[in-house]
Parts: structure tokens; sequence; C-alpha cells
């Protein structure tokens, strides 16, 4: 009994192992993407950082802006 226990623990255990290993293999910059995350200043979704605005304001705030906020204030000029 006791064996079979440990025998499905490291069958699972490898199962995670392998999973892990094919995310990695799949996307290995997953993780360094993650840290250049920042969220848009008006609407608070996440957004690589490439793909944001950055401007400073003052000595030290500093604001994100996404694609979609500068077309949706862009549009508001317009009016
Ligand atoms: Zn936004």
């Amino acid at each position: 009994m006791t064996i079979t226990i440990l025998t499905i623990t490291l069958i699972l255990f490898f199962i995670a192992i392998i999973f892990y290993g094919y995310s990695f293999m799949v996307n290995p910059q997953k993780n360094e993407h993650n840290l250049e995350m920042e969220k848009c200043s008006l609407c608070k979704v996440r957004f690589i950082k490439d793909e944001l605005i950055l401007r400073q304001v003052g000595d030290s705030k500093l604001f994100y802006f996404c694609r979609n906020c500068i077309k949706s204030l862009a549009d508001e000029l317009k009016i």
C-alpha cells in the first residue's frame, strides 16, 4: 500500500516537472516579461512596458498610458 502511494506521488511529481519544463520551453521569457509589466495610469490594465507611453510629471511622478487610452483621448479632442 505504501509503495503504491509512493509510486503515484512520484508519477504525479514527474508529470508536474514535465509540464513545468514544457511551459518553460514554449515561453522561456515569460518571467522576464512579467517583470516588465506596468499598469496604465488611466484604465489600470496591465501591459508590457514596451506597449505603454511613459510621461513624467514633476520630478518623480511617472504615468504610463496605453494605446487605447491615448486613442480615446485623441478622439475626445476631435469633438
Ligand atoms: Zn489605458
